[in-house]
């Protein structure tokens, strides 16, 4: 008998008391473990993510947690080999084993790199800028996302046992929240073997992340408020999750994605001899064959012209026919089985009820497999009769498809939609006027649209790939729920805040020099200070310059900036903004850079940039400025002897208008 598989619970493993189910190989049928979760105590792992792991996670700012991130990546590329090996049982040839597993990794990547570039090196999160509430100043308000102190279910589908929980995982781990993982039974051995591998590594703290290999049992019934669920999987169970009296009256959280009729539709104005012909036929190959068709973004629906069904039939004929069935371990198969003999009964089902209203076109649903063992099944594509429901109803979840004849834009968009919302969608087409009305019909009931052309063909990561940058999930069918899309994804598990105080007392929640509130000045310059010394609210207030006549005229000759209203008397007075000549934006900030810089060597090593530049009043010959620099954010830049200083500048005239603000992004050693 196969070994058992263990779930990591509460800080140890944990065995199961019985013998478990036996999980087959996809290929040989032979035993490759057995599973069971008899016994586990889900109420002690709950308890151990809030009270251990939540504290532990929530400790380390958000650029801490993305370094663990990216150590997490390059350790378990380390243990690629044997994760493929295993992958291989369930059925993956190494080409789809790359989508799981080189997949995960690389989205533990983007969300290290994300974390760091697009997150503070704080515990809050800003959402958007200051509300000024009174005319006084005194009253503004903040959004502001904060961690939630519970947990974060995942609880995943069959087919993609390691890119299923690290892209999940990421997510709620930036945003502070520990996780508990439960796989899909049936490959729970490929991701038990992840979680090992990360639990033996010791990066993430302890408590972050726990595994149940079996079923959930009673796992829903330990959350509240403040947990999330999120599940991939079919329509049935999420509907039986949507049901359970805690999603229902106990505030859990769950966010859902189910079965999805993805299509693909190819452009009216695309003609057989078109590249985009070609690269769509491609399209709709690959995603029947990836993972032999069991991919939640695979095309489901292929939606053509009517007057090219036929060539796009028979050019699917003959793509399909170089694909090769069999052993996922051998170099040259191109499609493995199925991941189980029930999976392959479950797509013949669905084959059977899709009979009714089509015809088979492609393959031979009758024709047994040349294998004796094993979950295979070859690709089938049927062909819809005008009119008929069932490829909008019936998910096979396998290397199958249905073409669907259109005649019309709008027809092709009401056929799309019969799905009742998917994950994703593509179009095949040259012309922007097509892409236009296909792309904006498609987009309410989709998630992700890919449009499908030879200019992009070449780098294009194809219809089926969901990528950590851009959202995943989609609407109705489903399921609504939405994971990844950047930081998109990590706010989802944080709540959001609307504060509402003095402008001191946002500067002390948030981390953050909020206008109106003290500012500092010491007498010694802040551009003397090193990061260690630096203090939010450290002021600099210049002196005042007078810009002259010359200072105008000199920056439109040097620069070759000699718009009209810098250096055209008659025509500026014409000007219904500034009637007369104006300095140039650009001078006033140069000037005002001229007045707040410290200019001998010193901690500040460079400027980066300008954040939310605006020119408020417009500055004559004459009139004179001053600027204020307020530091307003310092933030430490991990594994770096230096850090970040946002400084809030505004330059002001005569009469303390504001003639200019923005933000100053400067570079900072540590220490000096
Ligand atoms: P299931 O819905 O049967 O299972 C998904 C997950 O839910 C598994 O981890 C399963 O665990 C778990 N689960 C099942 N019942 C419960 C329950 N009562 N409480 C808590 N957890 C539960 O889907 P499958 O993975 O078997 O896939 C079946 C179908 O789902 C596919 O044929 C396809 O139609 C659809 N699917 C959709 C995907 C998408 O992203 N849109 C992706 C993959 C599948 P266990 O395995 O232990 O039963």
């Amino acid at each position: 008998m196969s070994a058992l598989l263990e779930s990591y619970a509460a800080g140890r493993w944990f065995r199961a008391a019985d013998d478990g189910e036996p999980l087959l190989d996809a290929a040989t049928e032979e035993e490759v473990a057995r599973i069971s979760s008899r016994g586990l105590d889900v109420a002690a792992m709950v308890r151990h993510a809030k009270d251990t792991g939540g504290p532990a996670l929530r400790s380390l700012t958000f650029h801490e947690r993305a370094g663990l991130l990216k150590t997490l990546a390059k350790h378990l590329l380390e243990h690629k080999d044997e994760l493929y090996a295993l992958s291989a049982r369930t059925g993956a040839t190494s080409r789809d084993t790359w989508v799981d597993v080189d997949g995960g990794i690389g989205t533990l990547f983007s969300y290290a790199s994300k974390g760091v570039r697009e997150l503070p090196n704080d515990t809050v999160i800003l959402d958007g800028g200051l509300e000024h509430l009174g005319k006084g100043g005194t009253f503004l308000g903040q959004h502001l996302y904060t961690s939630k102190p519970g947990v974060a279910v995942q609880i995943n589908a069959f087919n993609f046992p390691v890119w299923g929980m690290l892209e999940k995982l990421a997510p709620a781990f930036l945003a502070g929240l520990p996780t508990i993982v439960k796989p899909a039974s049936q490959t729970a051995y490929l991701t038990e073997l992840a979680v090992r591998r990360i639990i033996e590594s010791g990066i993430l703290p302890e408590g972050t992340l726990q595994l149940v290999a079996g079923s959930a049992g009673g796992l829903l019934d330990e959350l509240t408020v403040q947990d999330s669920v999120d599940f991939t999987g079919s329509a049935h169970t999420a509907g039986i999750l949507r049901r359970h009296p805690n999603v229902l009256d106990g505030g859990v959280v769950l966010g859902v994605e189910a079965d999805s009729l993805n299509c693909s539709i190819l452009g009216p104005d695309v003609r057989p001899d078109d590249p985009e012909f070609g690269l769509f036929v491609k399209g709709v190959v690959t995603e029947m064959t990836v993972k032999a068709g069991q991919k939640c973004t695979a095309i489901r629906r292929v939606i053509v012209p009517s007057a090219t069904a036929g060539q796009v039939v028979e050019a699917l004929a003959a793509r399909l026919a170089e694909v090769t069935v069999g052993d996922p371990r051998d170099p040259d198969v191109r499609m493995g089985p199925l991941a189980s003999l029930s999976q392959r009964d479950e797509v013949r089902k669905a084959v059977e009820a899709l009979r009714a209203g089509t015809e088979v076109v492609v393959g031979d649903p009758g024709k047994a497999s040349p294998f004796e063992r094993g979950a295979f099944m070859a690709p089938l594509v049927l062909r819809a009769r005008p009119g008929v429901t069932e490829p909008h109803e019936v998910e096979p979840f396998g290397p199958v498809a249905t073409v669907l004849g259109y005649d019309g834009v709008e027809e092709a968009v009401a056929l799309a939609a019969r799905g009742r919302g998917s994950l994703v969608a593509s179009v095949a087409t040259h012309d922007p006027r097509v892409a236009r009305s296909i792309v904006l019909g498609l987009a309410p009931w989709h998630g992700r649209v890919l449009v499908l052309d030879r200019d992009d063909a070449k780098e294009s990561t194809g219809h089926g790939s969901p990528l950590p940058v851009l959202v995943h999930g989609g609407p109705g069918r489903a399921g609504g729920g939405e994971e990844l899309g950047g930081v998109r994804g990590v706010m989802h598990h944080m709540q959001r805040t609307a504060v509402q105080g003095s402008p001191d007392q946002l500067t002390a929640i948030t981390g953050r020099w909020t206008t109106g509130a003290a500012r500092a000045e010491s007498g010694v310059h802040p551009f003397r200070k090193s990061l260690a010394e630096l203090r939010i609210g450290d002021t600099i207030a210049s002196e005042k310059r007078t810009v002259s006549r010359a200072d105008i005229d000199h920056f439109s000759e040097f620069t070759g900036d000699t718009f009209y209203a810098h250096t055209d008397e008659e025509a500026a007075a014409r000007n219904p903004l500034f009637g007369g000549i104006v300095a140039h934006g650009y001078l006033v900030v140069s000037l005002a850079a001229g007045l707040f810089v410290d200019p001998d060597p010193g901690p500040v090593l460079a400027n980066f940039g300008v954040d939310a530049l605006r020119f408020l009043t417009p500055v004559k010959a004459g009139d004179a400025i001053d600027v204020t620099l307020t530091v307003k954010q310092i933030t430490p830049r991990v594994g770096a002897d230096y850090g970040e200083v946002r400084w809030d500048a505004v330059v002001s005239n005569q009469e303390g208008k504001p003639v200019a603000t923005y933000d100053v992004l400067t570079l900072v050693a540590k220490t000096w």
